[in-house]
């Protein structure tokens, strides 16, 4: 076997990866991160600093030997990574599918839930807290904090209880209680401060599962590492299969943990080239005077600033007011994005696009009638993003399926209905509903 050829033996075990390192100490990735809390906070987190470095870290007790096990017997790990046949041919290069959708509850978010609830169980902590939004992070808590038998309440928007029903009766199903925050617009931003309300005062038996790779430290290296098991085993699994590394990895960015969990793996693979594909919504526009930007994409168009505990890449106004952001897909609905992402981006390391709702919608078609498989409205970005550009990248891409679209049935009938979409189906008998 010739010096270059990459192997399974000779790769480094990940958490000795370089690009691991970052951010480790301090939580800064240059100019962004850090510890941006309340003083009453501050005792929560470095009492999960300490865990993360002695669990997470160090396998202190097995954690990271059960939680791989956990994983494997109530996630499904492996996921695949599949060749997708029709793709591959359409762009003329190879495409392989790394297949989180078929991860328990549908999408990658499992893999922090998980982590982070029997990390809480080792901490000796009681019980959960968290937020959610449309109600994804919710179900993957809730789903984790049952496994792992963990008393769990969810705080989540009136507006968006109203909005996300099936994710509330999912997460009671599995016995979380859910609270409903009215504060403000009654949605994900207000949610937040909820929890990080209820966690100041109840941190000693409670432990805060954030949602993404946002937030203090040690919360963007926490969730990073959690997910990074997707591209560990793309990395080995492209290898089995091709005898090479991808030429490139695609996956989309909402706060940015699918795509963190895509790149961590490869990040010091300087051949792999890394995209990340935000939300364009309906145009990159923003209108400064409504406080509204019709998109979500805050690598591309945010600028530096404080939210919720990190310095990061943000939508905001010329007086640093936080913005609204907007697109189809609510995963991705989110003014902010990791501060590691953010400072990959200005490294030159992650290439980011903004691929717009339009794009997104025809992608989610096209997967759907061609590979048959229906991808989340927010995964199918990234197949905008390879109709767009698939002559820019090299002859082995990877997108990550972050996940099923059976959640998004309903505004995917209603947002196609607006549109006339090569493929789609004809909507006039499901308009009324599914
Ligand atoms: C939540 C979600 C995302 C976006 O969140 P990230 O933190 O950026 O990963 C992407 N895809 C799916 C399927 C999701 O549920």
């Amino acid at each position: 076997m010739s010096e270059t050829e990459p192997t399974t033996t000779d790769a480094p075990e990940p958490s000795r990866r370089p690009g691991r390192e970052r951010g480790r100490d301090d939580g800064k990735f240059g100019r962004y991160g850090g510890q941006y809390v309340p003083e009453a906070l501050m005792p929560a987190i470095e009492e999960l600093t300490d865990a993360y470095d002695r669990y997470v870290l160090g396998n202190e007790d097995g954690f990271m030997d059960e939680f791989r096990e956990r994983l494997a017997d109530f996630g499904g790990r492996p996921t695949p990574l599949q060749r997708a046949e029709r793709l591959s041919e359409r762009y003329d290069r190879e495409v392989y599918l790394k297949r989180e959708d078929l991860l328990h509850g549908g999408a990658h978010k499992l893999n922090n839930a998980l982590g982070q609830v029997l990390l809480a169980k080792y901490m000796g902590k009681e019980r959960i807290v968290a937020e959610t939004g449309a109600g994804q992070h919710g179900t993957a808590t809730a789903m984790a904090a049952a496994h792992l038998d963990m008393p769990c309440e969810i705080y989540m928007g009136e507006r968006d209880i109203n909005r996300q029903r099936p994710n509330v009766f999912r997460m009671k199903l599995n016995g979380a209680e859910v609270n409903p925050v009215t504060a403000g617009r009654g949605t994900l931003k207000e949610a937040i401060s909820e929890t990080m309300r209820d966690w100041a005062t109840t941190v000693e038996n409670t432990h805060y599962v954030i949602g993404s790779v946002v937030g203090p430290h040690p919360f963007p290296v926490m969730v990073r590492d959690f997910q990074a098991v997707i591209s560990e085993e793309a990395r080995a699994q492209s290898i089995e299969k091709t005898g090479e590394l991808p030429t490139d990895v695609v996956a989309c960015a909402g706060g940015g943990s699918n795509t963190m969990g895509s790149f961590a793996g490869f990040v010091d693979d300087e051949s792999v080239a890394l995209h990340a594909i935000e939300a364009g919504g309906s145009t990159l526009e923003v209108d400064e005077e409504a406080g509204v930007a019709p998109n979500s994409a805050s690598l591309f168009a945010g600028e530096e600033g404080v939210l919720h505990g990190a310095r990061t890449k943000l939508l905001q106004d010329s007086h640093g007011q936080i913005m609204e952001s907007h697109s189809v897909s609510s995963g991705l609905d989110y003014a902010g994005v990791g501060p590691e992402l953010a400072y990959l981006v200005d490294e030159g390391r992650v290439t980011p696009v903004a691929v717009d709702d339009d794009a997104a919608l025809e992608g989610f078609h096209r997967l759907s009638n061609t590979e048959g498989i229906i991808p989340a409205l927010e995964t199918a970005h990234a197949f905008g993003y390879l109709e767009e550009h698939a002559e820019d990248l090299g002859e082995r891409v990877v997108v990550t399926v972050s996940g099923r679209g059976d959640k998004d049935l309903e505004s995917v009938i209603e947002e196609t209905d607006k549109r006339d979409i090569e493929g789609a189906p004809d909507m006039s008998m499901f308009t009324g509903g599914i």
